[in-house]
């Protein structure tokens, strides 16, 4: 069949990429090409049009700039994409010559799609805001990448209704013991064994709070969207971050 979108994923070897390896293989549309990991080399990308990369933020930007530069598009999960490395990658495309797309979202479950719409939609009404993320004790980052893109769009949310910083509890917390911030909004990191991937955005003004929370129990709720960025993302030119983009919210 001419029309299969042939795949190949990095850091198959891996908790997301091999669950990637089993739904492209699973899908009709979908042919997977090659699997690679830590010591493999991606000079021969085994003719994929679109590679997933699951691996670690340290390898990630080598990774995705490799498979830019050979003019295949890419569908990224790792985390650990601040605005420097997205600032470099769009140059790499840019230089690459290749009118290649490159799709980055930190988190691929609908629902926690959903989370952040709701927490950037209902962040202009509460005067305090906080994130708390629950994850396995092996993620090796905190906080997350979801929590780290949900504080920023309810900041951006915040500052374009005029509201100013998160108010400090009027706790002194000079060591960071209440958690980190990110773009001014409090966000904490949870550890704990039997948790996969949780996250709770509370928001609270005088007399009320709000409380929204997206729980992923098991990492297929990631491979709808996962195969959806597949799908979409050679009509993509050039970087998109976050899955929203892709999805008809
Ligand atoms: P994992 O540790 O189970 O797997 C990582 C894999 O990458 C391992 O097999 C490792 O050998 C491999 N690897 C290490 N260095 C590499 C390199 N240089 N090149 C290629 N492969 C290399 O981790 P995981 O739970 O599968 O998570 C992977 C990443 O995805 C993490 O950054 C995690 O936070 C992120 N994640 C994102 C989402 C999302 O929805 N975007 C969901 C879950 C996890």
């Amino acid at each position: 069949m001419d029309s299969l979108i042939r795949v190949a994923v990095v850091g198959a070897a891996g908790r997301m990429g091999s669950q990637v390896c089993r739904a492209v293989e699973a899908a009709d549309d979908l042919e997977l090409v090659g699997r690679f990991d830590v010591d493999d080399d991606l000079r021969d990308l085994g003719g994929a049009d679109v590679v997933v990369e699951f691996s670690v933020p340290s390898a990630s930007p080598d990774n995705v700039a490799h498979c830019v530069g050979q003019g295949v598009d890419v569908v990224v999960g790792t985390t650990g994409w601040d605005e420097e490395r997205l600032a470099r990658l769009e140059q790499q495309i840019a230089d690459s010559g290749h009118d290649v797309g490159v799709l980055i979202a930190p988190n691929f479950a609908v629902g926690a799609v959903l989370m952040m719409r709701f927490a950037e939609q209902a962040a202009r009404f509460y005067e305090s805001v906080e994130i708390i993320e629950l994850h396995h004790p092996n993620k090796v980052d905190a906080p997350s990448g979801t929590a780290a893109r949900t504080a920023r769009l309810v900041a951006a949310a915040r500052r374009s209704a005029g509201l100013g910083d998160v108010p400090d509890a009027t706790t002194d917390d000079p060591d960071g013991a209440r958690g980190a911030r990110v773009d001014g909004i409090p966000v904490h990191s949870v550890r704990l064994r039997g948790l996969v991937a949780h996250q709770e955005v509370v928001l609270g003004t005088e007399g009320e709070t709000l409380t929204l929370r997206h729980d992923s129990f098991d990492r297929v709720s990631f491979m709808p969207g996962v195969l959806a960025a597949v799908r979409a993302v050679g009509d993509h030119p050039g970087l998109t971050v976050g899955l929203e983009n892709v999805l008809d919210l």
